[in-house]
């Protein structure tokens, strides 16, 4: 049997569809519309396209977006006072702030200073206390994403042996506690874990999210395996051009692994895909309605 590719692009789409259907409903019924403020300090040309891309799904969403461009030199005090004005407005549903901010800026204290209950990335630590105690919350969207696509291969992850290699606030922890919710055996690994390809090799479930390009090969996977690649790492590819690869070893996974993201298409749109639905769901609970169904 040949090794699946999991289609993140196919999937994402299906969820921005239901996303747009459940907004329009919530305009036609309530006229409520959900709208997001997307932060932006500085020009960081990768910034730059993140922001426009978001944005640019929020519209094609049925949603609001609020677009705020600050300039480079913007100070903490000042970031944090229209943090504090967004918060306060109730046509912003949710507050995203574009990391990397500039230098002079605290990045954990702008996180701190967003209402939880319009931080739509999942990073405030209320957000982030909340899931891990197994609480509702706003889950970060990169590990949502990765859930529901393995999701598509698994019917049910409840005893599937998960390993997690990463352990940064944004992609491996909150991933490694979703798929402790849905009863995987999750093991986290890092820079300091020993002997890694043997750990990598016990999982049913391998969430790759290093930053280093193709680290995972082809025999740490296990026959059978789902391999859901977070990573997308610039390399140097023919003719001079850069071309983008994941952390794992795509066409060595391919001859071993039973289902792969690829990178691109992969992990990636999902990621606007779930800022979408948290937006839409943080709309809801300020309004005090039930959570959307999509
Ligand atoms: P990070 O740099 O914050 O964390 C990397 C993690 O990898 C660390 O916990 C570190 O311990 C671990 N690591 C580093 N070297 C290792 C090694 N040799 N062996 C084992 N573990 C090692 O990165 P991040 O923000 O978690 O992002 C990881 C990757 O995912 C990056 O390539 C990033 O661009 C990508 N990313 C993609 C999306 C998306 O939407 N697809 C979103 C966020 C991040």
């Amino acid at each position: 049997m040949g090794t699946r590719i999991i289609d993140g692009k196919t999937i994402a789409a299906d969820l921005r569809g239901k996303v747009t259907d459940a907004v329009h409903r919530l305009r036609r019924d309530r006229g409520i519309v959900p709208g997001i403020a997307v932060v932006l300090v500085g020009v960081d040309p990768a910034s730059e396209v993140y922001v426009r891309n978001k944005s640019k799904a929020v519209a094609e969403s049925g949603m609001r977006a609020f677009d705020c461009k600050l300039a480079a030199s913007t100070s903490e005090a000042e970031l944090i006072a229209l943090i504090a004005k967004l918060n306060a407005d109730e046509e912003v549903s949710g507050i995203l702030v574009q990391l990397p901010l500039p230098k002079q800026i605290d990045a954990q204290k702008i996180i701190a200073a967003i209402d939880p209950a319009k931080d739509v990335d999942g990073f405030h630590p209320v957000n982030a206390g909340r899931l891990a105690s197994g609480l509702s919350a706003l889950v970060p969207c990169t590990p949502m994403g990765c859930v529901i696509l393995a999701k598509t291969v698994h019917e049910t992850l409840a005893g599937l042996e998960a390993v997690v290699i990463g352990r940064s606030n944004i992609v491996g922890k909150p991933v490694a506690r979703l798929l402790l919710s849905e009863n995987a055996t999750v093991t986290i690994t890092h820079s300091r874990t020993n002997d890694l390809p043997s750990v990598c090799r016990r999982a049913d479930l391998v969430i790759a999210a290093i930053g280093r390009p193709e680290m995972v090969r082809g025999d740490w996977i296990k026959p059978g395996a789902t391999i859901i690649d977070v990573g997308i790492n610039r390399v140097p590819g023919e003719g001079g051009k850069a071309r983008i690869v994941g952390d794992v070893a795509y066409a060595e996974a391919m001859q071993v692994a039973g289902a792969v993201t690829p990178v691109p298409g992969g992990v990636g749109p999902m990621t606007i895909a779930c800022l979408l639905l948290n937006t839409l769901r943080a709309s809801c609970a300020q309004k005090g309605l039930p959570a959307p169904k999509v």
